[in-house]
């Protein structure tokens, strides 16, 4: 009798309800998202020591008719728990392609890449391979200037399947990024197996550096990490002058946050992001 008291009390909790009905006409207002044309990509500039960009990183927006825009922290877990990343992964891919190969008539972004994060469920989706080619050859984008950023997670099981089938997709011309690295569990002994590219520290170590001192040895040990492994490496979140100095000065060479840019609509980046007097 206990038990099904507690039991009731839980059902009837209405702050719990309130988040269940909340959460299930989020997820049914998702399933046409992308029928309805509501999603949208946005670009934050990567920049280089001397603030001129790189590349940029696709991040994707959705403008609800009733809630106006819903932040990705809110959608994206309810897409991955409910398969719907699959559709709207496939959407962000092909709209991110179409924008390389429109960037290959222009002078100013030809040279950008765009890094599109790709979840492990997509990743592991068994046509993913397929997948990528066919969007590739349709857009006609250059396979090389196209970066997929997985984070640590993918790799927690079968990690064998998971380089296999990176390097297929490295075959194709793609590289990766490895994203907010050091949050999660990767085993520095799988590191050197994955053909990356670059790793991106994650912005909670950079939101710290000048007041934790731990924050500021990983972001160093990861910057130095990614030198003697020979690959690229992106501090995320930089918002200070002083922190892009402290960067500099420890050898990372390539930098994402507001300092910089927000991430923007494509008709909205400028090529060179404003230089702040620093
Ligand atoms: P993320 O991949 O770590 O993306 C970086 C996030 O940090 C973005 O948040 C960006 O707006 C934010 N950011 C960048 N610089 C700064 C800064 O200087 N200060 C602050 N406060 N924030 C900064 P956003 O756009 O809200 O995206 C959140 C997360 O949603 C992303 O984190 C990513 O995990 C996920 N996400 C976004 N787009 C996609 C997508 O197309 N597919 C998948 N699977 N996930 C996505
Ligand atoms: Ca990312
Ligand atoms: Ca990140
Ligand atoms: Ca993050």
């Amino acid at each position: 009798a206990k038990g099904a008291g507690r039991n009731q009390l839980c059902f009837f909790d209405p702050a719990l309800q309130a988040e269940t009905v909340e959460r299930a006409l989020l997820v049914r207002d998702l399933r046409q998202a992308v029928d309805n044309d509501e999603f949208k990509l946005f670009y934050q500039p990567i920049v280089d020591t001397h603030r001129e960009v790189k590349g940029v990183e696709a991040l994707l927006r959705w403008f609800h008719p009733k809630h106006g825009m819903v932040p990705p922290d809110r959608f994206i877990p309810l897409a991955e728990q409910t398969g719907l990343i699959l559709p709207i992964g496939q959407w962000v891919l092909e709209t991110a392609c179409a924008q390389l190969a429109a960037w290959q008539q222009d002078m100013q972004r030809k040279e950008w890449t765009i890094a599109v994060n790709v979840s492990g469920r997509q990743l592991n989706q068994t046509s993913f391979v397929g997948l990528l080619r066919r969007v590739l050859q349709k857009t006609g984008a250059p396979a090389n200037r196209l970066r997929l950023e997985l984070t640590e997670s993918v790799l927690q099981d079968n990690v064998e399947s998971t380089i296999a089938k990176m390097n297929e997709l490295c075959e194709l011309g793609v590289r990766f990024s490895l994203d907010d690295f050091g949050t999660g569990y990767s085993s520095l002994s799988y590191l050197k197996r994955l053909p990356l590219e670059q790793l991106k520290v994650d912005k909670s170590f950079i939101d710290d550096i000048f007041e934790d001192s731990c924050d500021a040895a990983i972001a160093r040990t990861i910057v130095a990490l990614a030198q003697s492994l020979e690959i690229g490496v992106v501090a995320e979140g930089v918002e200070t002058p002083e922190q892009m100095k402290w960067l500099v000065e420890n050898g990372c060479q390539l930098f994402q946050g507001f300092l910089f840019s927000r991430p923007v609509a494509p008709e909205e980046l400028a090529a060179s992001p404003i230089k702040l007097s620093s």
